[in-house]
């Protein structure tokens, strides 16, 4: 057990107090406000953080623009060397930031420890790759003619990013962005700015002042003039459905690109064979029904509808269930949590609204659905158990993205009644297939409307594999190499010799 921040035998120091991060220093907010940033491990407010507005987000847009040429005139080797430090550096105060993400954040942190950072590490050092792999492009036409193609900065970009993942996140945005030359503006979830900013603090000297700078606050005070300013060249952003609606029309004015990772009610599809033997395959199979708790939910991917075909239905939810109920929940700075608390009270009362909503619709309950007292300092923090239904076929909770620990079960009967169910929802992000036969996987694969359809696991997140929504749960992609070209002008000059 990692003791908290503050406490004696902690390896997380929190400063009292965070300021913006612009042009390479701690710098304070133009209108003096600051907000309280509290744990959702036991409700206790940590640290309080700088309140943006307008004006800081200028400011920040002043520096970043005053370090775009020069950044973005940064030989490619370079850029990528800067992004591999960075990586290196992550790694080597892995555990450090692993404690004080799950402080901030409330997710285990062994997933911190063992993912999370682990993949933001990746993530780095697959872009300074990519980058790498861009130089040489070169083309001919005829004997006289040549196509040469640069590949420029966009310039000053914006990015806004949600809190449940919110070191990876924001290194998923700023990896493709840094590497492609870039500067940028980043602004993090008002629920978790401080472990963003500790990485920050961490990296200050690898990058030069103003190629990064963190802005920090609310969506309608920060978020929006970041979003709206026509002194950015591409708004990236990772949150709700709503909020991306409204990312998006901000920009169209500016006719800038927008990329948008949005909301999700990923279906996970369990074909009979699945329970043909009691064997590793159908225990991992069970491991991903229960995937639907990992980061206690709070994942755009979670596999909140599991669908399961009708001759091996009871068998395969009983073995679920046990499954579930076997899931240790407790304090995140716990090496052996496996469920910790949800990131927010204000996402507590979600969760536990949408419970109500489906007891009300008349949902069948068979595990979990309370708020979870774990006793001592703990009692404060933001625990729900992780919550099964069943007959919930037309309800709100099989529609509508909860973002907590939370599955709506049902079955199917066929493979054409699966697809139908699975694409029976407004979303396209993620969908999970669990199948021993081969062609089943591949249709079902094929059939699904999302932009990721695990088969035979769930929740692998590698840097190279493309990831983004269908529908409703978005426009891009992330993680691919093919980002780089999302964050580049592409410039082609052709010569006749
Ligand atoms: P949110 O949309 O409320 O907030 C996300 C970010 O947007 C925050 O930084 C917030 O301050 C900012 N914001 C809010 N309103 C804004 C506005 N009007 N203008 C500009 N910025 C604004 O989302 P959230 O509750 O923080 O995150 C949860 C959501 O994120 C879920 O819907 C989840 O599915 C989604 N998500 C998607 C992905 C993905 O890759 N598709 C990944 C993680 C989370």
């Amino acid at each position: 057990v990692y003791q908290p921040p503050g406490q004696p035998g902690s390896i997380v120091d929190y400063r009292p107090r965070y300021e913006h991060w612009i042009g390479g220093r701690w710098t304070p907010p133009v209108l003096g406000r600051y907000f309280e940033n509290p744990s959702p491990v036991t409700g206790e407010v940590f640290t309080e953080v700088a309140r943006g507005s307008a004006e800081d987000i200028e400011a920040a847009l002043d520096a970043a623009h005053a370090a775009a040429p020069a950044w973005g005139r940064t030989p490619p080797a370079e850029r990528a060397q800067v992004l591999l430090r960075i990586a290196d550096r992550i790694e080597r105060n892995l555990e450090r930031l692993a404690v004080a993400e799950s402080w901030e954040n409330g997710k285990p942190v062994r997933e911190t420890l063992g993912a999370d950072l682990p993949l933001a590490v990746d993530q780095l050092r697959y872009f300074a790759g990519a980058l790498r792999a861009q130089e040489g492009g070169l083309s001919q036409l005829d004997e006289d003619t040549v196509a040469y193609h640069f590949h420029e900065p966009l310039g000053v970009v914006g990015q806004i990013i949600p809190w449940n993942f919110p070191i990876l996140m924001a290194v998923w945005k700023i990896a493709p962005a840094l590497a492609a030359g870039n500067t940028v503006v980043l602004k993090p979830a008002e629920q978790t700015p401080a472990s963003v900013l500790l990485l920050v603090e961490l990296t200050a000297d690898l990058l030069p002042p103003g190629v990064l700078n963190v802005v920090n606050g609310f969506g309608l005070e920060a978020g929006r003039p970041l979003a709206s300013s026509d002194r950015i060249r591409k708004i990236a952003f990772t949150g709700e459905t709503t909020t991306g609606r409204l990312i998006s029309q901000y920009a169209s004015g500016n006719l800038i690109p927008v990329s948008l990772e949005l909301g999700g009610k990923s279906p996970n599809l369990f074909f009979a064979d699945v329970a043909a033997e009691q064997d590793a395959f159908y225990d991992k199979a069970l491991e991903g029904f229960a995937m639907f708790a990992l980061n206690q939910g709070e994942v755009c991917t979670c596999p909140s509808r599991a669908l399961i075909e009708s001759p091996v239905y009871d068998r395969l939810l009983a073995d679920g269930l046990e499954r579930v109920r076997g899931l240790r929940q407790g304090d995140p700075l716990d090496t052996a949590t496996q469920v910790g608390a949800q990131a927010s009270d204000e996402q507590l009362r979600k969760i536990l609204s949408y419970i109500e909503i489906g007891q009300a619709e008349g949902a069948k309950l068979l595990a979990g659905g309370e708020r979870a007292d774990l006793g001592g300092p703990l009692s404060g923090g933001y625990y729900v158990t992780p919550t099964v239904f069943e007959g919930v076929n037309g309800m709100r909770i099989f529609q509508e993205e909860i973002f907590g620990p939370v599955v709506a079960v049902t079955r199917f009967e066929d493979f054409d009644d699966a697809i139908t169910l699975a694409n029976d929802t407004l979303y396209g992000l993620g969908a999970g297939v669990w199948t021993r036969d081969g062609t089943t996987a591949y249709r079902a694969g094929r059939a699904i409307q999302a932009g990721r359809v695990w088969t035979n696991c769930f929740h692998a997140y590698p840097a190279h594999a493309a990831f983004g929504g269908y529908k409703n749960s978005g426009i891009g992609r992330e993680g691919h190499k093919a980002v780089l070209e999302h964050y580049q002008q592409t410039k082609n000059l052709l010569v006749s010799y």
